[in-house]
């Protein structure tokens, strides 16, 4: 492929300089003028009514009042490909005093030896592919995904009014993908809407997200067929209050926190492996004792969250091993500390004896629930719980909320410590592998004929993305999450922060996928940047090709 002289590379990197030029960090209301940007870009030369639908989609219920941008282009076949890609941004403060130009590339490049004097190894970068980068926020995350996908719908678009199109093509265009994912969780209602309205067969997504090397010097260029997933466990850590003057009268709320924390972030043994990849480990993302100001007393109560990504782990699965866990460090923490004050007593021989073995008790949220319930009433809990959640402030963190929630319940419970409770925060990413599907076929055999490109599939996307919200794979049951997760909106209207994912019609819509974007290096880093001859010479190509082989595979959709 002559990426070079390829008819895509202008008018792609125009509409990328276009998309990119409109400052859209999320969340806010400016991502909404990206999305008409695009509808515009999509319109021009008189094509707008080339399209059997294009517009707007509001995502229902959004505070900052967004909306999806969508192009639907009717071919002969009701069999339907979606191309979809995210059209925010995260902010652009990591320039400092670039930042003016962080959103405007070609300021940028004039500017690319300053940049490169704050950012490591770019310099090497610059000398070596000199005018082929192009650098500024949004450029291969993802813009630079989006541009393509419109030229692509662009080209489509013209040849629809010479002849029908073998196949339907929706694109859709996503706020929010940087925060929490609403744009595409409003595009699996829009999707399914469209199918039933249209009678429409879906072949799958192409999502068009950022790729990059995987080593220095890699020289390949990077498929997706499925996506990594994520699960935020809670960890609510009760000890037992004292005076520091007695501190074995109590149990240290930190310490314990701080032993759980030691066994599980970075711990190998709890990463996800599947088919030869496997899951970055597990990270602490908050960690915190609830105490408000400064006293004399121990700590008795503690919580952090852990960012665990998955591959396989459905959230009963890792709940299960995550108590093991958790019970096995706390039984050591309690020897220990019987240790720790039975040689604290022989410092002196004063005869007074030890506290006896302390005992402890690892619960789910849902466990906890099931006590507490037993005790009260299940009508009593629900509305003490609603209570809280409803006069909590509306801009409370979900975690904060959700801590507030499981440990409201524990004092419901009138147990005692020393405990720790699990449960689940938001979000939910699920992961997704890779089904088999026409889509993937015809993506293996673009790849086969171009050598050249160097094109490698991997089956996880190993980034949080959009993709999560596609499918759900088969197996994947989540009663576990919805019963541990004390945000779950089937337990509250759907007011104050609740949470809640559309996971029977994401189950529905169960799109096989792949990731097929712009390559660069640097996203969400001010040295972000991509290279141009791929992202708009060869990109754009790989598209229509895809969409062509599967136009060409006489094969019956897959679902
Ligand atoms: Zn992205």
């Amino acid at each position: 492929m002559a990426e070079e002289h390829s008819p895509w590379f202008e008018p792609t990197r125009d509409y990328m300089l276009r998309l990119v030029g409109i400052r859209s960090v999320s969340p806010s209301a400016a991502e909404n003028d990206v999305a008409r940007e695009v509808l515009r870009i999509l319109g021009e030369g008189g094509l707008e009514s080339t399209y059997a639908a294009l517009g707007l989609d509001p995502v229902e219920g959004d505070q900052y009042g967004r909306a999806n941008a969508y192009a639907f282009l009717r071919g002969a076949s009701p069999r339907t490909i979606v191309l979809l890609g995210h059209i925010d941004t995260v902010p652009t403060a990591d320039y400092g005093a670039l930042e003016e130009y962080a959103v405007d590339p070609l300021a940028l490049r004039e500017r690319r030896d300053a940049l490169a004097a704050i950012t490591p190894g770019l310099a090497e970068e610059i000398a070596r592919y000199g005018d082929d980068l192009l650098f500024g926020r949004g450029t291969i995350d993802m813009q630079a995904g989006g541009a393509a996908n419109i030229a692509v719908m662009r080209a489509l678009a013209w040849r629809s009014q010479q002849e029908a199109l073998p196949l339907s093509v929706v694109w859709l265009a996503t706020p929010d993908e940087e925060n929490e994912s609403a744009g595409v969780l409003q595009a699996v209602r829009f999707l399914l809407r469209l199918r039933e309205e249209h009678g429409l067969d879906y072949l799958g997504a192409i999502n068009t997200d950022y790729t990059t090397a995987r080593y220095p010097d890699d020289p390949h260029r990077y498929v997706f067929t499925g996506t990594i997933g994520k699960l935020l466990p809670s960890f609510l850590v009760i000890g037992r209050e004292s005076h520091v003057g007695d501190p074995f009268d109590g149990v240290d709320a930190d310490l314990l926190a701080a032993e759980l924390i030691r066994d599980l972030s970075m711990n190998p043994e709890l990463c996800d492996v599947i088919r030869g990849q496997k899951a970055p480990p597990p990270v602490t993302l908050h960690a915190a004792d609830l105490k408000v100001g400064y006293d004399v007393q121990l700590p008795f109560a503690a919580y952090f969250y852990l960012n665990v990504l998955t591959l396989s782990s459905s959230p009963a699965e890792l709940l299960e091993l995550l108590r093991e866990r958790v019970e096995a460090t706390l039984a050591r923490f309690l020897e220990r500390l019987h240790g720790a004050e039975e040689r604290w007593m022989r410092l002196t021989a004063d005869g007074t004896p030890p506290h006896a073995l302390r005992e402890g008790k690892v619960m789910t949220l849902a466990e906890l629930r099931t006590v507490t319930e037993a005790k009260l009433g299940v009508d009593k809990v629900k509305a003490n719980l609603a209570a809280l959640n409803e006069s909590s402030p509306a801009t409370l963190d979900k975690r904060e909320r959700s801590l507030r929630l499981a440990q409201r319940l524990w004092t419901l419970s009138g147990l005692s410590g020393p405990a720790v409770v699990l449960y689940y925060s938001p979000p939910y990413y699920p992961h997704a592998q890779a089904a088999p599907a026409a889509l993937h076929e015809a993506m293996a055999s673009v790849a086969a004929a171009h050598p050249e490109l160097q094109l490698q599939t991997v089956e996880f996307y190993p980034y949080i993305s959009d993709m999560s919200y596609l499918r759900l794979d088969p197996g994947m049951y989540l009663a576990a999450l919805k019963a541990n997760m004390p945000l779950w909106s089937d337990e509250f209207p759907p007011v104050g922060g609740a949470y809640s994912l559309p996971l029977d019609e994401i189950a529905r819509l169960g799109l096989p996928m792949i990731n097929l974007g712009p390559y660069g290096w640097g996203a969400h880093q001010r040295g972000e940047r991509l290279l141009q001859s791929y992202s708009f010479g060869v990109l754009p190509q790989l598209i229509v090709e895809v969409v062509e082989r599967l136009s060409a595979l006489n094969e019956p959709p897959t679902n």
